[in-house]
């Protein structure tokens, strides 16, 4: 509960070492070094970080805090954390508080548990963390237990990534590079530096937490892997935005203070599609930043849910049959004196920059749509991307009325207006006019143009926004750099960049599509147009080792050929082990609880048939319904002996992609075929019976 003297100004921040602590705390010499270093124009001197740790660490004691830890993200996808001390003891026999700057800038866990693709064989356990300082240390507590975090990158002893952190800031450095480039050239004077942003809006489920104990499928993988449709899902389109249910909204309360604690600016909150679904957005922040608060969001959805009796589902596709939950990634570019790159302002065609802008991402997410499409290519994303909810697998990009327009103005040879908003008049004289945006949106869109950035729809709900957007800004600073290499040689910059913006409009005006994704008729389009439609996980994997993928990556120095490879192997092998998880966990499901529940059917409505029989009746109705039944379990039975033996030659396949393939082509129809018939006898079996909470029962009650 809020106390009335805890206003959310106090709140806000009140766990983490900022810039305010930090003036606050810090001599002023120590203070400007650090900026300095932040600001990446030099490393931090040995003394300012042995100021700089014991700083921290009495801040973090005053806070309650008496361990620190390295919090870094290994390629699991989720964060990573060992806990020491700060104790160290006197030769007295006593105790002191201490922290080095040593410990602040480096840690050495053991490296060997964690995937590394090949990178690093298990004896070869050495992996250090090193301190990212351009995200802000934090407390955090854990019922009892308050520690100082400190955001880690993590790295194997001979230097390769071993984590999301490293590729993304090696991507910021590099699109800050190409994009500086394009601002000199075109004569901007007064900006330093580009920073990538990013607004990650997260969609999640909340399902009570009776339900969610009784299904051994949402514990083990996080979705149902049975269940029959409820007579009632989304389609009175009554849940979006609707007002929140009361349990619900003292969650999101308790929530966004334990947020706003650790300086995350939760910010939007509402109801989404689904019954169930709900959905949160940060205010946006460096790329790497945000992506740091949003697995601060993630951790504590689901903690702060089970002490409201919920749980919170973080998976892309916990239910069937209503939408799934998707990560929208809003990005932009924002130079350090406050320049949106991606804000067209009132006469974007006359903005030479903004226009270069716009077009380097047009053409690098046409050259490099597999390559973003891999980015979010994982299990559970494949139930959603092309199944006609959220985005379509196949890559576009919606520019709306104003850009198109401009667009084609460019391939026209230059660009000499811009299309307006104007008002809208409704028509009510107490009423104010409201003032109209210059586009639309596009709900169906995977790579949105939404006013002043862009919004990548396609990331999953549990994806670390690491990947995508690691891609995004690589691919991005690559067509940058090309356009740089032209425009600095040039005599004439002006003609030669409204040349580049000319080809640019018309080669790759294929990847923008203003209508609805969702229809067949954008698939024959696509078709027709050349561009990808790869629905397949494993298929979108098997594309990240191209030659021309490789190539960007190295280029610009975000991941060596190595690290790309490694990478590929662990995302390969993420995907065979979650479809093996969740077929083993549907044979111990049917087996030990549906098939149970049926049989015990079975035998009621036999004794039935004889009862009814013996009092006179010859053709029972009874008699029809058990012949159903015994049809379905016969079904039921052969169903679960095939997926048996499937797995069992699926996991004897070594080769990461032959076995990925083999999930896929195998597994994953197996394991539809038994859904189908269970979710069958769900819908003809005693509801008493029934050994699992049904859709209805977890979609519907709070
Ligand atoms: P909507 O998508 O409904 O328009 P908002 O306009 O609030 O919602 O934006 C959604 C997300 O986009 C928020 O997280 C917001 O902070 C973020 N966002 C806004 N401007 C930028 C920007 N320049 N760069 C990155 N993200 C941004
Ligand atoms: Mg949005």
């Amino acid at each position: 509960m809020n106390k009335p003297d805890e206003s959310v100004a106090e709140v806000f921040g009140s766990n983490v070492f900022n810039d305010t602590v930090m003036r606050e705390r810090l001599p002023k010499e120590v203070y400007q070094c650090l900026k300095q270093t932040i600001d990446g124009d030099k490393p931090l001197d040995a003394a300012s970080a042995d100021v700089i740790a014991n700083a921290m660490k009495d801040w973090a004691v005053e806070k309650g805090a008496a361990h620190f830890c390295h919090w870094f993200q290994p390629m699991t996808g989720s964060t990573a954390e060992k806990h020491d001390s700060f104790i160290s003891p006197t030769p007295q026999g006593g105790t002191i508080m201490e922290f080095s700057g040593k410990e602040l800038s480096r840690g050495e866990p053991d490296a060997s548990s964690f995937p590394s693709g090949g990178l690093r064989a298990t004896f070869e356990a050495r992996g250090y963390t090193a301190w990212d300082c351009t995200s802000p240390v934090f407390v955090k507590t854990d019922g009892e237990n308050t520690a100082l975090y400190i955001p880690s990158a993590f790295c194997s002893y001979i230097g390769h990534a071993l984590d999301k952190k490293t590729p993304l800031l090696r991507s910021m450095d590099a699109l800050n590079k190409q994009a500086m480039r394009i601002l000199r050239v075109l004569e901007n004077t007064t900006s330093n530096r580009v920073t990538a942003t990013l607004g990650p809006e997260q969609e999640y489920f909340l399902v009570d937490r009776s339900f969610y104990e009784e299904r051994l499928d949402l514990i083990l993988t996080g979705r149902t892997l049975f269940g029959a449709p409820s007579p009632r899902g989304q389609e009175m389109d009554d849940h979006y935005f609707g007002a929140l249910h009361e349990r619900v909204a003292s969650f999101m309360h308790e929530l966004n203070l334990e947020l706003w604690k650790l300086g995350v600016s939760a910010k939007t909150q509402h109801n989404e599609v689904s019954p169930a679904q709900y959905e949160l957005a940060p205010v946006f922040a460096t790329v790497n930043v945000a992506t740091d608060h949003n697995q601060l969001v993630m951790e504590t959805l689901r903690k702060v849910a089970l002490r409201h009796d919920f749980v919170c589902l973080l998976h892309e596709k916990p239910f069937a049959g209503v939408n799934g939950s998707g990560k929208h990634n809003n990005w932009s570019m924002v130079t350090d004196d406050g320049i949106n790159l991606l804000e067209p302002g009132q006469t974007p065609h006359e903005d030479m920059i903004f226009l270069v802008m716009v077009c380097a991402v047009i053409k690098a997410v046409d050259k490099y749509a597999k390559l973003l499409r891999a980015s979010v290519a994982n299990s559970g994303n494949e139930h959603r991307l092309g199944a006609n909810e959220a985005p379509p697998a196949i890559v576009s990009i919606f520019l709306g009325d104003q850009l198109s327009d401009i667009l084609d103005q460019l391939a026209a040879g230059g660009a000499k207006s811009s299309k307006q908003g104007g008002e809208l008049k409704l028509g009510v004289s107490t009423l104010p006019p409201l003032p109209k945006d210059c586009t639309d949106r596009n709900r169906t869109s995977p790579f949105a143009f939404t006013g002043n950035k862009f919004e990548f729809r396609m990331v999953g709900s549990t994806q670390s926004t690491s990947g995508p957007m690691f891609v995004l800004n690589t691919i991005v600073a690559d067509i940058l750099s090309d356009i740089a290499d032209e425009l600095e040689k040039a005599k004439n910059v002006k003609s030669t960049a409204q040349k580049i913006l000319k080809q640019i409009a018309t080669e790759h005006r294929r990847i923008i599509y203003n209508g609805d994704n969702y229809t067949d008729e954008w698939v024959e389009e696509a078709k027709r147009r050349g561009l990808a439609n790869i629905r397949s996980t494993v298929a979108s994997l098997e594309t990240i080792m191209d030659k021309e993928h490789v190539a960007v990556f190295k280029k610009h120095g975000v991941l060596t050929e190595a690290e790309l490879h490694a990478r590929t192997e662990i995302l390969l092998e993420a995907y065979s082990m979650s479809i093996n998880i969740e077929a083993l966990t549907m044979l111990n499901i049917a087996k030990r609880q549906i098939l149970p529940a049926c049989i015990e059917y079975s035998s009621v409505l036999g004794s039935a048939v004889g009862a009814v029989k013996s009092a006179g009746i010859k053709t029972p109705p009874q008699k029809k319904l058990l012949e159903d039944v015994c049809r379905l379990i016969e079904q039921l039975n052969k169903n679960i002996a095939d997926l048996e033996k499937t797995v069992a030659a699926t996991r004897k396949v070594a080769d990461a992609t032959k076995n990925a393939r083999k999930y896929r082509d195998d597994v994953i129809p197996a394991m539809q075929t038994l859904r189908a018939t269970a979710d069958a006898l769900e819908t003809i079996v005693d509801a008493e019976l029934w050994p699992i909470p049904t859709y209805a029962e977890m979609l519907f009650i709070r």
